[in-house]
């Protein structure tokens, strides 16, 4: 880890400093989402929503990982009959909106906005995108899962890619200076314990003009405040960063990016997730 976090809460977890601005949140109270184990904080600077304890990046391959936490939490949110009407009246309310407001798909967002070329998936999992990824683009992924990396090898070695099995941050600096045309992040920088870093990585590894195609939970929703610690962005300790569109818009400016698109429909109150496109240059 960085000189971000400080000493081990646990073998397994690192408490850390404010993951935008490094500054110490331990005297602040905790928000009531989250919990003892896992408590959730806003910096007192600079308002950034985060955990405070997370699991140490060897964890996460193991017993830690996101596959096998979130396993075992959704299990138990089944269990939670409140939460059943809960989603079913969102899927409602989500079907309806879907009906008046077309769908943001990768492969769309692609193809408007990034040039042929390499394209990087960061947190690629068992590489479903980047297998299906349109032929013009050479697709790669970094994976700190071993057992999903090797899945995701087999799915983009005919194409002339490459997995690196690595931490984000960490595998975004040993890219080439501006190697991609495209680098996608999603459902990965909530994920990520050091989330400036991630992004000051992706800005030196995109090639000028390259684009940062992202998706995250927006905590700033009304989901979230209508479910409270019902809500689907919560995910303890998965989700380790809560972004607002206000805070995603700053700290992706700060690691020095253009925002391309950002517009209201890309972060439309009622969905759970917002988009963004940004660029290099
Ligand atoms: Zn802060």
């Amino acid at each position: 880890m960085s000189n971000n976090s400080s000493h081990s809460a646990s073998a397994n977890t690192v408490r850390r400093l404010c993951p935008r601005c490094g500054s110490d949140s331990s005297a602040q109270k905790a928000l009531p989402y989250g919990s003892t184990e896992w408590p959730l904080k806003a910096c007192a600077k600079c308002e950034f929503i985060y955990l405070e304890i997370v699991p140490a990046y060897a964890a996460l391959a193991g017993e830690l990982g996101w596959d096998k936490t979130f396993a075992a939490w959704h299990t138990e949110r089944a269990k939670d009959r409140y939460h059943v009407l809960r989603s079913r009246l969102g899927r409602t309310v989500r079907d309806q909106l879907r009906t008046v407001f077309k769908r943001t798909t990768m492969e769309s967002l692609l193809l408007e906005f990034a040039a042929p070329g390499n394209v990087l998936d960061v947190g690629c999992g068992k590489g479903t995108q980047l297998e299906n990824l349109p032929e013009t683009y050479v697709p790669f992924g970094i994976e700190v899962s071993p057992e999903q990396a090797a899945h995701a090898k087999a799915a983009v070695a005919p194409r002339g890619g490459q997995i690196v099995v690595a931490p984000g941050a960490e595998a975004l600096a040993t890219f080439p200076p501006e190697f991609f045309s495209c680098i996608i992040m999603r459902s990965y920088l909530e994920h990520e314990s050091e989330p400036v870093r991630a992004l000051n990585g992706a800005y030196h590894a995109l090639a000028s003009g390259g684009v940062l195609l992202l998706k995250v939970p927006n905590y700033g929703s009304l989901n979230r405040r209508l479910f409270g610690t019902g809500w689907c962005g919560f995910r303890f300790p998965d989700h380790v960063n809560y972004f607002t569109p206000g805070s995603l818009r700053a700290m992706v400016e700060e690691a020095g990016f253009s925002i391309r698109r950002f517009s209201m429909r890309d972060r439309w109150p009622t969905s759970d997730n917002m988009w963004m496109i940004a660029a290099r240059g």
